[in-house]
């Protein structure tokens, strides 16, 4: 029997397929939800605190107004589900929050926000391929209009730059950005770009046609190899670095694990939170 196919595709689930089919089938089919750790709880703050500032008058975007930002999005942690599974120890609190406020300072090193003008925060868009049916989702962090009138799409990542080498390949995610901008909006932004706060640098692009085609054809692939994983049941395990920090290695055959018993564990998860 097939297994069914995911919902939708997104620039994360792409990635997570790219880096491994068997940890996406875990994740995106099988809908068993990660574990959530501490550089994704902070990464989630701190992009609360980077909104919040930018619903202020541009003029008053400034260093102590983002700590305020950043104070009240804090209060709003204890009754966020991630931060409750998270369980950080107390002695560890201090560090945590100092961490977040470092982050949300570095980035005025960063950018002018008072020089931003966001026409979308945390944006939702969506495109469904007429042909293969697919729906591809993404959220945007912040879609900017430019004096000149153009979009720039800007993804905040709380992490360090890549490797030069590595770069193109962590564009995929703001690319596919820019295609459901287009799809959405009618018109290709004329940059995107990724702002990584933890060593302070912009990495950007500029979307063209034939990037545009390029991403067409990828998402286009990515989505016939998922259906094919999923009509023959095979998302094959590609082990790699990042195996260190699989959620799904007790499942995983490389790992000595196995995918029936994920499979179970899953369905069991399911039915709790349908309860
Ligand atoms: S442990 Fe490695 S190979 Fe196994 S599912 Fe996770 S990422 Fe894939």
């Amino acid at each position: 029997m097939a297994l069914p196919l995911p919902s939708s595709l997104s620039p994360s689930k792409i990635s997570s397929f790219t880096d491994c089919p068997l940890a996406f089938r875990f994740e995106a089919i099988e809908r068993m939800p990660s574990k959530p750790t501490v550089p994704t709880v902070k990464g989630t703050l701190v992009h609360s605190a980077l909104e919040r500032l930018m619903t202020l008058d541009a003029a008053s975007r400034d260093r102590s107004a983002a700590k305020e930002c950043l104070a009240a999005a804090s209060a709003e942690l204890p009754a966020d589900p991630e931060w409750i599974e998270l369980a950080l120890p107390a002695d560890e609190h201090a560090q945590f929050f100092a961490d977040a406020e470092r982050l949300v300072d570095a980035y005025f090193n960063v950018e002018d926000p008072t020089n931003v003008e966001p026409t979308g925060l945390e944006l939702h868009l969506e495109y469904t391929d007429p042909a293969s049916g697919m729906l591809l989702r993404g959220i945007i962090d912040r879609l900017e209009t430019e004096s000149d009138g153009g979009l720039v799409v800007t993804d905040y990542k709380t992490g360090k730059s890549p490797n030069p080498k590595y770069a193109q390949a962590r564009m995929v995610g703001v690319h596919v950005y820019s295609y459901l901008v287009e799809k959405n909006y009618g018109h290709r932004p004329k940059r995107v770009q990724l702002l990584y706060l933890g060593d302070q640098k912009v990495v950007a692009d500029l979307p063209t046609d034939q990037s545009t085609r390029g991403i067409e054809r990828k998402v286009g692939a990515i989505w016939d190899a998922i259906t094919t994983a999923c009509e023959r049941e095979n998302f094959q395990a590609r082990v790699s670095p990042l195996c260190k920090w699989c959620d799904y290695r007790e499942f995983c055959p490389e790992q000595g694990g196995s995918i029936e018993l994920g499979v179970k564990t899953a369905a069991k998860l399911r039915a709790s939170r349908a309860d």
